[in-house]
C-alpha cells in the first residue's frame, strides 16, 4: 500500500507514533502494589504479630474513588506488563497530542504564507 495514499492529516513523527500505538500489547492504566496482609487466621503467628502474606494489589481512580483488586500471584508478572504497557501508551497519547498541535501550528502558518496576509 503507497504510504503517500494516506490523507496528509499528520506528518512524519504522527506517523511514527501511530505505529507505535497499534503495536500496544494488553495494557490497564492501574498501578501494581505489593503488600503485606493478615491471612485471617487465627492460628497463624500473624494473627499477633506483623502481616507477613504478600499479595498483588491493583489500585485505580474511578472519578474521586480509589478501587482496588486484587491481583493472584501467578498473575503478578503479567499484569505488571499490562501496567507498564499502559503507562507507554500514555506517553504515546501525549505525544501524539503534540505532534498534531504542531501540525496545526504549520498549517496555520502555510496558510498565512499562501495568502499573505
Ligand atoms: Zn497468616
Amino acid at each position: 500500500m503507497p504510504i503517500m495514499a494516506r490523507p496528509r492529516m499528520t506528518h512524519q513523527e504522527g506517523w511514527r507514533i501511530l505505529r507505535e500505538i497499534r503495536r500496544i500489547k494488553p495494557f490497564i492504566q492501574a498501578s501494581l502494589s505489593i503488600t503485606k496482609k493478615r491471612c485471617g487466621n487465627p492460628k497463624c503467628r500473624c494473627a499477633q504479630g506483623v502481616p507477613i502474606h504478600e499479595t498483588g494489589v491493583l489500585t485505580w481512580k474511578e472519578g474521586q474513588r480509589t478501587r482496588t483488586l486484587y491481583v493472584p500471584v501467578e498473575l503478578r508478572e503479567e499484569v505488571a506488563k499490562w501496567v507498564e504497557e499502559g503507562k507507554r501508551l500514555k506517553a504515546l497519547m501525549a505525544q501524539m497530542s503534540e505532534a498534531q498541535r504542531l501540525f496545526l501550528v504549520k498549517k496555520r502558518i502555510a496558510r498565512r504564507r499562501n495568502t499573505g496576509s
